[in-house]
């Protein structure tokens, strides 16, 4: 099979790269073997792409490690910002392409896929700003010696990105770790390789020496798990599944205790309260839980109500909900796409039946939208309890829960009462309730009045079972460093 196709969607026609990108080329997998990519909308191939084992692992970690010993150790924070700027540019440039890519290969709809590619050209911009800013400290310690620290690039780094933002988590991943002086071979979800294996081109376009960014199209078991558990990467990074988050720290234990940082799952509670106001509440909570398909780590997918405005809002959120607009993602006006893939439509189809079956009631939505295509209705499900299935668990989908309470402490209580900790909010005009409220809440982002608004200038991630360590802002490069402390021994006093 060749290395690029070109490939026609509503939008624009385009060339798609197809091979594996190591070493600023793109190449067959050592096997030979290929994959399709379905398009969710008719549930049809739109092409196949080369796939990674474990030997072309191999080969894309070997060219990472020798770009980081090598070329790119020499090149100046300033050239790292000045690439990853240039990178944010050919973003810009090629943003309808990128955005007909994803609305394409992920279902999304364009008008939001093409707010995911500002977002990545953003944060990679942001990140390009960062590049030269990285910083360690001088500290005195005694007079005979100079201690200062190093925040040095860890190495290597892998990383594992899922299907429900392809190209902004590609660039959530990318833009801190080449800030900081990483080189990269970053896997992208075997439902969505087109955009990233697009970015790629852009990365030799932007300047960077070979084998300082390497993306690979592959299986989670096979190319992901050698990611995970190679003993010459220094640290993964994964966003996903919380089932595979743990898989990946226990290979990452198992093999070289690479440094983890994790980006889990979530059943991130939306809290409004008697006073909020309702306009406002119902269009941040329907924009909360319906973004995205419900395909959001972050998703506000436990409505928690207070009892004087619980059957008004709920009435209301019906109406609000049946105005979403289902369908072609490159029509200008859907909001809604279809779900990624069979898999998730059926996993998603098995929850909303959980539902029905435990005893809530299915308030609206809980069936297929047409017939062609992985769609789902918008779903709200009422008469629900705490220990629910539904209530507990993450579903990945247009699917939301309302619950009823009584007052603050027992919003608080029912918000917490999940493994997760990614995100929440709270809906109120009262200043002081909110920030109490926002105090107790237990998740790495608490909303006040709004939902689902991610900047790549402050930190994402989770608390509890949601997740270890921070992406974004300054907190990630963190992540993407390791402190050296040297001490530097002053004049040649002899020791005594
Ligand atoms: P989902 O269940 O929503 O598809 P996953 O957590 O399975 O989410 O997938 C997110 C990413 O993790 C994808 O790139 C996938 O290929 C990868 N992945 C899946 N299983 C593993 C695994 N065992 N080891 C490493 N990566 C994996």
């Amino acid at each position: 099979m060749s290395l690029s196709t070109t490939i026609e969607t509503p939008a624009v026609k385009y060339e798609q790269p197809l091979g594996l990108f190591i070493n600023n080329e793109f190449v067959k997998g050592s096997e030979g073997k290929t994959f399709e990519t379905i398009n969710p909308t008719n549930e049809k191939p739109i092409t196949s792409v080369h796939e990674a084992n474990e030997k072309d692992v191999d080969i894309a970690v070997a060219a990472a490690r020798k770009a980081f010993e090598g070329a790119w150790s020499q090149v100046t924070p300033t050239e790292r910002g000045r690439m990853l700027t240039k990178l944010a540019d050919l973003f810009e440039r090629d943003s309808d392409t990128l955005a007909a890519i994803e609305a394409l290969d992920n279902g999304k709809a364009m008008t939001m896929a093409k707010l995911d590619v500002a977002n990545a050209a953003n944060c990679l911009r942001y990140y390009g700003g960062w590049a030269d800013k990285i910083t360690g400290q001088t500290i005195d310690t005694n007079p005979e010696t100079l201690a200062y620290t190093r925040h040095e690039p860890i190495g290597v780094c892998g990383q594992i990105i899922p299907w429900n933002f392809p190209i902004l988590m590609w660039a959530w991943k990318i833009g801190p770790a080449i800030a900081a002086g990483n080189t990269v071979v970053i896997k992208t979800a075997e439902q969505t390789p087109l955009s990233g294996l697009y970015a790629a081109k852009l990365i030799k376009e932007a300047g960077f020496p070979a084998g300082v960014v390497n993306v690979i199209s592959g299986f989670g078991r096979v190319a992901g798990a050698a990611i995970s558990s190679h003993m010459d990467i220094d640290k993964v990074a994964f966003t996903g599944s919380t089932l595979v988050g743990r898989t990946i720290l226990q290979a990452a234990a198992k093999s070289n205790l690479k440094k983890v940082t994790l980006e889990l799952g979530g059943k991130s509670p939306n809290i409004i309260f008697n006073d909020a106001d309702i306009d406002n509440a119902i269009a941040w909570a329907n924009f909360g839980i319906f973004f995205n398909h419900g395909q959001c780590c972050c998703a506000g997918s436990r409505l928690l109500v207070q009892e004087g405005i619980h059957d008004k809002f709920v009435a209301r959120f019906k109406e609000r909900a049946a105005q979403n607009k289902l369908g072609n993602p490159f029509a200008a006006d859907t909001f809604q796409g279809p779900q990624v893939s069979q898999l998730q439509f059926d996993r998603i189809m098995e929850y909303i039946n959980h539902g029905k079956k435990a005893g809530a009631t299915v308030a609206i939505g809980g069936e297929r939208h047409g017939n062609e295509g992985y769609f789902i209705q918008p779903t709200l499900f009422t008469d629900v309890t705490g220990d629910m299935k539904i209530a507990q668990e993450e579903i990945f989908g247009p699917v939301i829960t309302v619950q009823k309470f009584k007052d603050e402490a027992e919003a608080i209580k029912i918000g917490n009462s999940t493994s997760y900790g990614l995100a929440a909010a709270v809906h109120t005009k009262d200043l002081n309730t909110a920030i109490r409220v926002s105090n107790a809440l237990k998740a790495g982002t608490v909303w006040v009045n709004q939902y689902n608004m991610i900047s790549y200038q402050a930190p994402f991630g989770g608390f509890k079972e949601s997740g270890i360590g921070r992406e974004l802002g300054s907190y990630a490069l963190e992540n993407y460093t390791q402190v050296k402390a040297v001490h530097y021994r002053l004049g040649d006093a002899p020791f005594s």
